[in-house]
């Protein structure tokens, strides 16, 4: 039997909503819409649209967006279940997350350890907040992703002994989903999993991926 291993997403999975449109919305000016459908479009990369998107913000705001971000975010149900759930079965859980660590960390604070948490990161020496990209694309992708989940899924090297599952909701997990195993999917990322062929089942909580997990890896149930 294999061993699994799950990347996780962050924004909309592990969250109910996407926490920047949730930042955006309260704390940017006028105009910040018209680059959110720029991204959309595809007409700008990821990473230059979310740059563009917190330059609009001033970085003495860092507290209050980081505080805001943590009282708004609905944390999807069972989902510490989950994390202890893949604890107890010694399951290696990544978050791989297009979010920024300065509210990704705070609102996960409380639901670790986890294996890795892989986002962008944030400059608040200049008058407005710049993203730094540590997680940017290897040489094998061309989307100028921003945080880059199949090179991050690349860099960790699970080999063929492993059982790869990826959870998100977004095209943003497409190209990590077509590297795994099998992917547990909800709202458009579902629609691509089925538009590619790709392994999959539908979840709306964590406890339906416990229970996906338990019965596609064999993986035994909780006996607490
Ligand atoms: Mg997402
Ligand atoms: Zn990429």
């Amino acid at each position: 039997m294999k061993k699994p291993v799950i990347y996780c997403d962050f924004d909309g999975t592990v969250t109910e909503k996407d926490n920047i449109i949730a930042i955006m919305k309260t704390f940017a000016p006028p105009g910040w819409e018209r680059i959110k459908d720029r991204i959309l479009s595809g007409e700008i990369s990821i990473r230059k649209g979310v740059g563009e998107l917190f330059s609009l913000l001033p970085s003495e705001q860092k507290n209050q967006i980081a505080e805001f971000a943590v009282e708004q975010a609905r944390i999807r149900e069972g989902f510490g279940e989950f994390v202890s759930f893949t604890r107890k079965e010694g399951i290696p859980l990544y978050i791989v997350s297009g979010g920024i660590d300065f509210f990704v960390h705070p609102v996960l604070s409380e639901y670790g350890p986890f294996d890795g948490i892989f986002c962008n990161g944030a400059d608040f020496g200049g008058e407005t907040i710049r993203i730094l990209w540590p997680n940017s694309c290897d040489e094998s992708c061309e989307n100028d992703c921003g945080c880059c989940k199949p090179s991050v899924i690349r860099r960790l090297g699970h080999g063929d002994d492993y059982f790869k599952i990826v959870i998100g909701d977004s095209v943003t997990d497409l190209e990590a989903a077509k590297q795994a195993d099998f992917v547990l999917a909800r709202d458009l990322l579902l629609e691509k999993c089925e538009e590619w062929g790709l392994p999959h089942s539908p979840f709306e909580n964590f406890l339906d991926c416990i229970e996906t997990i338990i019965k596609r890896t064999g993986v035994k149930e909780q006996a607490c």
